[in-house]
């Protein structure tokens, strides 16, 4: 077993884990800095769990309170109305010398761009996050691999900081529940998942509404642009052991022919991945010149995030990601080679 394996519990971080996160936040001055961080291209469980944090902290009355995330300072407009967005601020405005630094749904260091050195600067880290793939950085680390969103673990994390949920918690909290478990679809869809679904409901919210805001709204020329990239989807029934592949992929010329902004493609994978004849689905999204953030899911014949770490990147057994160089071409050709390695 690995020391990351061994130190990751199953059943979720240990006791003195929650009880040092507890006490580093209690021992924030009156006039200390709390950074919050999510990771790069931030996806409704990045901001949710993050924003849902902060709202209950704001509570605890700590002095000064950040949000951010690295790279450019664009939030997908499905998040604009989210409450507690009011938080964020762009990288280069976020605490130079934090006291604390709190990070959200980030399972390597590399997924904190140019933040990552706000880290060596703080006091204390604090790390909640549920990849298994998480690499294990920072001080304090509430990592649960069990948990279906890092707002599980947020929330878990407020509940022991007795911060009662109010609307807007919920609001994200839920946001963040539902991105990541496609509407309460996927594997860890559990009983407590619902559990937790059950209680931010209780406050209030409106589950109709934010899945109609976050899921199923986008522009006209979104739908265009969908239509393209499905046109020119292929299929290898012979990959991944003979369980089958389908891809396809989005360049920036795409985009700007349709007048659509990058994020708008973290929902193309979704039809990509309906596809019966293949397990395996990969969306390659170009980021830039010969530079392509790399989608994957699987059914469950292969563990693509073993696959996505072989190429540098990372994420869960089912649904994993990495950024690929070169033609869209040759970044499918070398996940095809790695697909046969990983068979469940
Ligand atoms: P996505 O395909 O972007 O929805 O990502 C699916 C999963 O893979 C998420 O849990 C991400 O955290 C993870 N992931 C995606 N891209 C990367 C990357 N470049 N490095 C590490 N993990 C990634
Ligand atoms: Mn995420
Ligand atoms: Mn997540």
């Amino acid at each position: 077993m690995t020391e990351l394996a061994t130190r990751l519990s199953p059943s979720g971080p240990r006791e003195s884990d929650w009880a040092a996160a507890v006490a580093a936040i209690r021992a924030v001055a009156p006039a200390g800095k709390v950074l919050l961080i999510c990771h790069v291209n931030p996806d409704g469980d990045a901001l949710g769990s993050m924003l849902g944090f902060a709202l209950g902290l704001r509570q605890h009355e700590v002095g000064g309170l950040q949000a951010t995330f690295p790279g450019e300072f664009e939030v997908p407009e499905p998040f604009a109305g989210m409450p507690g967005v009011e938080l964020l601020v762009p990288e280069d405005q976020a605490y130079a010398d934090p006291d604390l630094v709190i990070v959200f749904d980030v399972a390597a260091e590399s997924r904190l761009g140019g933040l990552v050195g706000r880290l060596s600067v703080a006091r204390e880290t604090i790390v909640l996050d549920h990849h298994a793939s998480n690499t294990g950085f920072g001080g304090i680390q509430l990592v649960d691999p069990q948990a279906a969103a890092t707002s599980v673990v947020a929330e878990q994390l407020l509940a022991r900081l007795d911060v009662p949920l109010d609307a807007r918690i919920a609001e994200c909290l839920y946001v963040a529940l539902a991105t990541d478990t496609g509407s309460f679809r996927f594997d860890m869809t559990t009983p407590r998942v619902h559990e937790m679904a059950a209680r931010l409901i209780a406050t209030g919210i409106r589950p109709g509404e934010i899945s109609r805001r976050i899921f199923d709204t986008r522009p006209f020329g979104a739908m265009k642009l969908f239509a393209e990239v499905l046109a020119r989807a292929a299929l290898d029934p012979t990959a991944a052991g003979g369980h089958g592949m389908v891809w396809t992929y989005a360049t920036l010329e795409d985009l700007r022919r349709h007048g659509q902004r990058p994020y708008v493609m973290d929902a193309l994978i979704d039809p990509v991945r309906t596809v019966a004849e293949a397990d395996v689905a990969v969306l390659v999204k170009q980021i830039a010149e010969a530079e392509w953030a790399v989608s994957l899911r699987s059914k469950g014949a292969v563990d693509v995030s073993r696959v996505a770490i072989a190429m540098g990147g990372g994420g869960h057994r089912l649904a994993a990601g990495f950024t690929g160089h070169g033609t869209p071409g040759e970044v499918v050709v070398a996940v095809r080679d790695q697909l046969d390695r990983f068979l469940i």
